[in-house]
């Protein structure tokens, strides 16, 4: 049996690990489930999956990623919180399944670097990366790599239609089921720059090897392409499940979850498109942020969360992230190589000056 814990149970992507362990209960022993603030939902689970302990908010994380019974950690929560305890897990060489982006998106550098000092792997759960870690076979031969993105409600809406679109417009994901905070993320397309920057990370790629294509069906879940002209993509329907499962599992594959057979005659047709990055300029920034490195990726992610927090709240539009963001980019003094400390004190100041900022422009809305 593999023990795992799961930091984030409660969230959407804990519950439906948890989905796919019911389903797999002879091969998973639960050590440790801790849940984000919802008490109900992890008494439940820690009725249901007899974890060795549980606990609640942030207190015990440390505790959880130290513990070396451990086989593999599935980092689900969201924000920032994860990232410390991510760090500490490896550090105690335990393997990382990673849901959460703030991880890689803020501290990429430090996180890969610790990771192969000590041999521990980090297998993506977001569908994309996880296609790309099934395709790859030999990392050197591979010439590009091709994240897909479903373009989320606003697809083929105007940038007018975008710029007044109400909270539940942008909540409406054709594809996904997701939390609210990346369902905005989808249709603002940052999504898709936070996962480009995971992916520069993860498989240590360039920025210019690393492309973005429309797809909005979202059955292929991503691509590369080797030096030989060879193009390898994984693809299956649109749930979470599969990439939960595929990275708790790795390197065994299991039927568990599994209801049905994939078909191409039932799916019959795949499109794709070139990504305006006009309508979505969030694609262009999460490029320059990547590029810049050092805390340019932090500032870009504090930023965009505080941004979406307020549209969420009604105070600005969608659009408005977008200057937000970009504001608060060609402000920052970018800080090199940064540490752990450094990170998080960019990240504490940049959403300060981002809420500043929203207090500003929400006082300009009609
Ligand atoms: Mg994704």
């Amino acid at each position: 049996m593999k023990k795992i814990s799961i930091i984030g149970s409660t969230g959407s992507i804990g519950t439906q690990a948890l989905e796919v362990i019911e389903k797999l209960r002879d091969k998973f022993e639960i050590i440790a489930l801790a849940g984000g603030h919802n008490k109900e939902l992890l008494e439940a689970q820690a009725k249901k999956f007899n974890p060795r302990y549980s606990v609640l908010g942030e207190q015990g994380l440390e505790k959880i990623c130290s513990d070396k019974e451990n086989d593999i950690i599935l980092v689900a929560c969201s924000g920032k919180i994860g990232l410390r305890p991510t760090l500490t897990a490896i550090k105690n060489g335990i393997n990382i399944a990673l849901a959460n982006k703030e991880t890689l998106v803020m501290a990429g550098d430090i996180v890969m670097s610790e990771a192969k000092k000590r041999g521990v792997k980090i297998i993506p759960v977001d569908s994309e990366h996880c296609a790309i870690h099934q395709c790859i076979k030999d990392i050197a031969q591979v010439d590009k790599l091709i994240i897909t993105a479903s373009g989320g409600p606003f697809l083929h809406k105007s940038i007018a239609e975008m710029k007044n679109a109400t909270v539940k417009e942008a909540l409406a994901h054709p594809k996904w089921n997701m939390g609210k905070k990346i369902t905005v993320d989808s249709a603002t397309l940052m999504n898709k720059g936070l996962e480009i920057i995971e992916a520069h990370h993860l498989f240590g790629f360039d920025y210019d090897d690393i492309e973005v294509v429309v797809h909005p069906q979202s059955i292929v879940h991503s691509a590369i392409e080797y030096k030989d002209g060879s193009v390898i993509a994984q693809l299956g329907l649109p749930s979470m499940h599969i990439p939960i499962q595929y990275a708790i599992s790795y390197p065994e594959r299991f039927e568990g979850i599994k209801s049905k057979s994939f078909s191409f005659a039932e799916i019959a047709r795949l499109d794709f498109e070139k990504p305006d990055f006009e309508k979505f300029p969030s694609v262009k920034l999460a490029y320059k942020a990547g590029r810049t490195g050092g805390t340019m990726t932090t500032c870009l992610n504090a930023a965009n969360e505080e941004a979406v927090f307020a549209f969420l709240d009604g105070k600005i539009k969608l659009y408005n992230i977008y200057e937000i963001v970009e504001k608060m980019m060609s402000e920052h003094k970018v800080i090199q190589n940064p540490t752990i400390d450094e990170i998080f004190e960019t990240d504490e100041q940049i959403r300060l000056l981002t809420r500043e900022h929203i207090k500003t422009i929400a006082q300009k809305q009609p």
